[in-house]
């Protein structure tokens, strides 16, 4: 949409509001009284929504395309891998845009375990020695200048071990568990094999973590035509999709133990941290090497497997039969990672609230890149910086926030959410009172709003988007509901569909800067995105040459993610009561454990009883029940209210955390052990139940029947 038929809109919803206003003077007696106030939007949170709908309006109209495109183009002008000169200069233009907007701004650095890598190799031979080939190829295709800077990293997995190895080669779809039982089950033994997977269906340090457990020595991660590439249209550059030789990086840390600087777990790892504070990290990075692959590079080795056929869903979209292997095609892998302690920098940029300013409202996106990253993340980022331009300008009108209003730029998301997860862990007494983080990563992509957030936030995002116009002449929240079967793979989790819901909101997972937020500190949090056909993902060719060509070529898209991010930020930031719905939130609990029962039942565990957590749940609902009236008509002072709203969530936290991964303290949400992106909900319980052990199962139950009486206990002492 253009600059005018944006304010025509907003115009237009004005003129609505100023009509309700006009009623209420006029109404007389009671009935017309009613019918003014049914005209009278309504803002959940808000006593009266007039003063604030005008904020919202003046803000609306800033956010522009055309500067978005700029910072767009900007910060991709060089490639920005954390810790490099070119990811400085970002963190440099973005402090000075926070600046300019009158933020109170500060580059934060943090000292943090990375790799980078020095030299990485992958050859393959046939049984009688001959090379089948040698890699991985450089990324290049005709036109695209951008993949061709000599300052691209060659490919690699942050995380990666240092290594020379070589094997026989087993194919393992896309190294899930099940495929790894799957060869089990065929007595395919994996010990001392170089295991060839595919990209896609769960986190890519997942893949490594299981094949590592079942004694591989090394492996290839390999993106398939069929998931990313011709298989699904026309690759780059005649359309969105991966070409042969375009390669997806990525960090194979295990996040799903804990995130962030693997030597600090649960310590911020500030420059000054002494050396005795750190630990290995052994435990949360992989032991074998493992290398990603484009498939011009992994199909010669694919094509040389014998043995058995492969099983139904294994067969990818390269032109030959899939095989398991056996039979002597063997790899040479060589990984030479350079571990050392290098300095980040988030930036941090602040507005001081007037009246609850030690309640932060966060937005946070992340800054480096593998390359360029023109959609991941830079494409949030210049939408982050559009939304602090729109809040720049209501600062020198004369507006500040309620709340203290904070915007977050990290640094090394990529290497395993590590800027805000070392920010999270050195503000952990802040984010106590901390009342919503809100994120966003890939912003985007294509015009297909989507967002996961936290039940108590599903409605408040919802509501955001219907103030927000799209480029389509009509409001985000149309457009994301007309498109809502548009799924990002990246965001599903195992949590049941809710009946009657206007526009289904994911869960939260894990694979981006929410993860410290929500599942280490308790903070409510949402993530939006725009999504579209994207084959490029951590490639050289995620640059802005695709971007332009395939996402959004007038950068309304941009615009649209900066309006909808700086709303979330400020409506949050000044709402009388905080608008979490925990009714919400207690119907998808309740779901959740029914759903439990259903798998413990089906799997005949008929010792685990349920009965003591359906009760709790139970007792939360009414709790929330109540707690929804006294939000509706607030008393004067909201103070205890506020914080029992917000400690209700914090009291689902369990202090000893899920078993074995202690950073994780959320019993509601967590990153699946097998999964990394999905969340999976009740997780202490469900992962218990997959795991076949009934007794921990129970024990888990009982850790989230006290997590949900800790909570009712707080909702039901609100007043
Ligand atoms: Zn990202």
């Amino acid at each position: 949409m253009n600059f005018s038929k944006a304010a025509l809109m907003i115009h237009r919803r004005l003129h609505l509001f100023v009509l309700a206003f006009l009623a209420l003077p006029v109404a007389l007696d009671s009935q017309a009284a009613d019918q003014a106030e049914q005209k009278q939007p309504q803002v959940f949170g808000y006593r009266d929504f007039s003063v604030q709908a005008k904020i919202e309006e003046k803000f609306l109209v800033i956010p522009s395309a055309r500067l978005a495109g700029q910072h767009l183009k900007t910060l991709t002008s060089e490639p920005h891998l954390a810790a490099t000169p070119g990811d400085r200069k970002t963190a440099d233009y973005v402090a000075a845009k926070f600046r300019t907007a009158g933020l109170e701004t500060e580059i934060v650095p943090y000292r943090v375990l990375l790799n980078q890598p020095k030299e990485v190799r992958v050859e393959a031979f046939d049984p009688s020695g001959k090379q089948l080939m040698s890699g991985p190829t450089r990324e290049h295709v005709q036109g695209d200048t951008f993949a061709d800077d000599p300052r691209v990293v060659m490919p690699f997995n942050g995380s990666s071990a240092s290594g020379d190895v070589t094997g026989e080669v087993v194919y393992a779809n896309y190294g899930r568990l099940e495929d790894f039982d799957e060869l089990a089950r065929q007595h395919i033994d994996l010990h001392g094999k170089i295991v060839i997977v595919r990209y896609g269906s769960n986190f890519r340090g997942v893949k490594v973590y299981i094949a590592e457990k079942r004694g591989a020595a090394g492996v290839i991660i390999y993106s398939d035509p069929q998931d990313d590439g011709y298989y699904k249209g026309d690759p780059w550059p005649i359309g969105p999709w991966r070409p042969d030789n375009g390669v997806q990086r990525g960090s194979v840390q295990f996040l799903f133990k804990y995130p962030g600087d693997p030597q600090t777990p649960g310590t911020a790892s500030t420059p000054d941290l002494p050396a005795t504070s750190r630990i290995s990290g052994d435990d949360n990075q992989p032991h074998i090497v493992s290398i990603p692959l484009s498939y011009a590079d992994a199909a010669p080795i694919l094509r040389a497997l014998k043995g058995p056929g492969v099983p139904q869903g294994w067969q990818g979209a390269l032109p030959f039969r899939y095989h398991l292997g056996s039979g002597g095609v063997h790899v040479h892998l060589v990984s030479h990672q350079d571990y050392q302690l290098r300095t980040i920098w988030d930036v941090i940029g602040k507005i001081k609230g007037t009246d609850d300013p030690d309640h932060w409202v966060i937005v946070g996106n992340h800054r480096d890149a593998w390359v360029f990253g023109a959609v991941d993340p830079s494409s949030g980022t210049a939408s982050m910086l559009e939304a602090v331009h729109g809040v720049g300008a209501l600062l020198r009108d004369g507006w500040r926030p309620r709340r203290t209003l904070l915007f977050c730029s990290w640094d090394a998301e990529e290497e395993g959410l590590i800027g805000s997860t070392e920010w999270a862990e050195q503000h952990a007494r802040d984010l106590d009172h901390a009342v919503a983080y809100f994120n966003v990563d890939v912003g985007v992509s294509g015009p297909n709003f989507s967002a996961a957030a936290v039940p108590s936030l599903k409605q408040f995002i919802r509501d955001v988007s219907k103030a927000v116009p799209s480029p389509m002449d009509d409001t985000v929240f149309q457009e994301w509901r007309a498109n809502r079967h548009n799924l990002n793979e990246h965001r599903q989790s195992n949590a049941p569909q809710q009946p009657g819901e206007e526009v289904p909101v994911n869960d939260l997972g894990s694979g981006s800067d929410f993860t410290p937020f929500l599942q280490h500190a308790g903070v409510p949090s949402v993530d939006i995105s725009s999504g579209g056909p994207y084959g490029v993902y951590h490639s050289a060719f995620d640059n802005y040459a695709w971007f332009v060509q395939n996402a959004d070529p007038h950068f309304n898209y941009l615009q649209q993610m900066a309006r909808v991010l700086g709303l979330e930020a400020i409506r949050m930031a000044d709402t009388d009561v905080l608008p979490y719905d925990y009714t919400a939130y207690a119907r998808e609990i309740s779901s959740y454990i029914n759903a439990a029962k259903r798998k413990a039942d089906d799997a005949g565990f008929s010792s685990i009883d349920f009965t003591p957590a359906l009760a709790a749940v139970s007792r939360f609902a009414t709790a929330a029940d109540r707690i929804r009236r006294l939000q509706d008509a607030p008393p004067a002072d909201v103070a205890q209210l506020n914080s029992a709203l917000r400690q209700a969530e914090s009291a689902l936290l369990s202090p000893e955390g899920l078993p074995n991964r202690p950073w994780y303290k959320h019993t509601i949400f967590a990153p699946g052990e097998f999964t990394g992106y999905a969340a999976v909900v009740i997780p202490g319980v469900n992962e218990a139940l997959d795991a076949k052990d009934s007794g921990r199962a129970s024990q888990q139950l009982s850790v989230l029947t006290q997590a949900l009486d800790r909570s009712t206990q707080i909702l039901e002492n609100a007043h």
